[in-house]
């Protein structure tokens, strides 16, 4: 399998982009964990893919750099005005349907493949998650926001040369994909 064929797969799902990271450029910064701690989207503690349930800022880091080749995917939708929140409402919908269709289809099509998913939010697989009484439902399923892990998203696609702000009116919606054993031609 080569990333080439997973970004196509990616776009076939309704990213609209998909493009390779190096796992070099990923710096995982404690301010984003401290940022996070705040709570301002009421999941810290509460999944077991959030912190502090995900571990911290160092095994995170440690836990991508053993990951060989990413792509970075992006959901886009187009607002009308400043205040359309129905394509807000829409394109998160749309990106996390993306997110969960595109992850499902590498767990069942390419087994052999070992994947770190990072999401735009909290895992939402489950209605409630089992945190902290019950391990984790469906190991397979999980993911973890890219802020969760300290991800400075901007940075990241700056740093891959991978547009993220994509003008005026504009709304984008930001995961990733981590792997192992992918070729990267
Ligand atoms: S798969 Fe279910 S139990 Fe596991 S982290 Fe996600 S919501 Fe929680």
């Amino acid at each position: 399998m080569d990333l080439n064929s997973i970004r196509q797969e990616a776009l076939d799902f309704g990213f609209t982009l998909a493009e390779p990271i190096a796992i070099d450029t990923i710096h995982l910064r404690e301010e984003v964990r401290e940022m996070c701690a705040v709570n301002k989207c009421h999941a810290y503690n509460t999944n077991w893919g959030c912190p502090p349930a995900c571990g911290t800022i160092a095994e995170c880091q440690e836990r991508v750099n053993q990951y060989e080749c990413g792509l970075i995917v992006q959901t886009t939708g187009q607002l009308e005005d400043d205040f359309d929140f129905d394509t807000m409402q829409e394109t998160s919908k749309q990106h996390s349907k993306h997110f969960v269709d595109m992850l499902l289809h590498l767990r069942k099509e390419h087994p052999e493949l070992d994947i770190l998913p990072l999401g735009t939010g909290a895992c939402i697989t489950c209605k409630k998650c089992t945190y902290p009484d019950a391990p984790c439902r469906m190991p397979d399923r999980m993911s973890s926001p890219m802020e969760g892990y300290g991800m400075v998203i901007s940075d990241v696609c700056k740093d891959n040369n991978i547009l993220y702000n994509h003008g005026r009116g504009t709304l984008t919606y930001v995961a990733c994909f981590l792997f192992k054993e992918v070729s990267k031609a």
